[in-house]
């Protein structure tokens, strides 16, 4: 029997999974690094073997018990707290998908565009706008009657 073999099946060995053959108790007997090795592992279960998990403090879970009453009377008043709802959440965003689509949809059946209020910065670009239109026609009128002036006096 090899030494790594041996060391391979050595934690079994050790945890008692693993039945000590004769022929590794011979192996053992006959090589002082793998009984050395062995005596590391028996020595290392033993101690996992004795190991506990720590018990909790009893007041753990009284304090835990009052910190979670104390979260669920909260009022849930903050804005931040509705997007937590999943529901609602989902709610907006198809609310929200409706009102581009209506939107969208508006805009391209109807595309002349909304009148805005008078006073307003958008509708003074509107008028702008249109002033712009008509002195275009102006000059196209004033290109008119040039040429019809070469025409009469060539
Ligand atoms: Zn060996």
């Amino acid at each position: 029997m090899k030494c790594e073999e041996i060391r391979e099946i050595m934690p079994d060995l050790a945890s008692g999974h693993t039945e000590i053959t004769p022929e590794i108790g011979g192996h053992l007997a006959a090589c002082p690094a793998c009984a050395g090795k062995m005596e590391e592992f028996r020595q290392t279960m033993a101690l996992l073997d004795e190991w506990k998990a720590p018990e909790p403090s009893p007041y753990f879970d009284v304090r835990l018990q009052a910190r979670l009453r104390e979260e669920m009377a909260k009022p849930q008043s903050s804005w931040v707290a509705w997007f937590r709802r999943p529901v609602l959440a989902a709610a907006l965003t198809v609310m929200l998908g409706v009102g581009v689509g209506l939107f969208v949809t508006r805009g391209r059946v109807d595309p002349q565009p909304p009148v805005a209020e008078v006073g307003t910065a958008v509708s003074d670009l509107q008028t702008l706008e249109k002033n712009h239109e008509m002195y275009s026609d102006f000059e196209l009128l004033d290109d008119l009657d040039l040429q019809q002036d070469v025409a009469a006096n060539p």
